[in-house]
């Protein structure tokens, strides 16, 4: 079980009663010497930490129209799912075979992604600077990603944000169709980073759509939704979220709830 720790918690030690045998002796035992309380937080980019502003569509879309000369990107859903997926669907109504033009699609996306960032009104979420600043500083917490987003757009949004430095490690929508693929990457890098440090039930994915709250159970997480992106607050609580929120709260108060 999680409790509410203090920062100074290598100063602290307890004295307890040890019965071997017949025979009562005292001794000290310094529980934060082997204690491991880690929690692994796996954030969602887009809706959850920051809004892009449209920079990712008008990419895609200018993208299509520099390599194949087409003007029009089809109706395609984003929220939630993967690059891979998204191309997928962007290249099925046409008569290009999409693994043959996916690498170079994906390439100048990626190229156009760090042109277009800075055209649209894309912002950092609420609080979100001060609770990744936060718990970045805390020990006992682990910062990950679980992003549709392919590494390398990823990259570009988080650095463009200024937010990338918080996070050692992730899982991305580069090769998957299945956000639940991506949040198994995500996990197994998170216990790839932490090693014997990494706790299989302390695992939290913090995401703004059904599909990150689906893709959290599929790798046996708890979940934070939030209001900020793409799901509307009915159809998140009908995915049964173990928190929900308007918008990411103040961090103290949001840690102590994951800590419950
Ligand atoms: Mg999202």
């Amino acid at each position: 079980m999680f409790r509410v720790r203090h920062h100074n918690r290598s100063a602290r030690s307890e004295e307890t009663d040890v019965v071997l045998g017949r025979r009562q002796i005292d001794c000290v035992i310094t529980p934060t010497e082997t204690s491991n309380n880690m929690l692994t937080l796996l954030f969602d980019i887009d809706g959850t930490l920051v809004r892009a502003g449209g920079a990712g569509l008008m990419a895609m879309k200018q993208a299509m129209k520099d390599l194949h000369g087409i003007d029009q990107l089809p109706d395609v859903t984003v929220h939630g799912r993967t690059d891979h997926s998204i191309v997928s669907d962007l290249f099925a109504p046409l008569p290009i075979e999409v693994d043959q033009a996916r690498d170079a699609f994906t390439n100048r996306y990626c190229e156009l992604l760090q042109q277009t960032l800075p055209k649209c009104d894309g912002h950092v979420l609420p609080n979100v600077v001060e609770l990744l600043e936060y718990l970045s500083g805390r020990e006992d917490v682990s910062l990950g990603l679980l992003t549709g987003n392919m590494k390398r757009a990823s990259d570009a949004k988080m650095d463009y944000f200024k937010l990338n430095h918080h996070f050692a490690y992730g899982g991305f929508g580069d090769a998957h169709p299945h956000r639940n693929d991506v949040a198994r990457i995500a996990k197994e890098a998170a216990a790839n980073h932490l090693g014997d440090r990494f706790i299989e039930g302390n695992v939290w994915v913090i995401g703004d759509t059904v599909n990150d709250i689906t893709c959290a159970r599929s790798i046996g997480a708890k979940v934070v939704a939030v209001e900020t992106g793409g799901g509307s607050r009915a159809e998140l609580v009908a995915s049964d979220p173990d928190l929900i929120y308007q918008t990411l709260p103040e961090p103290s108060s949001f840690l102590e709830r994951l800590l419950g």
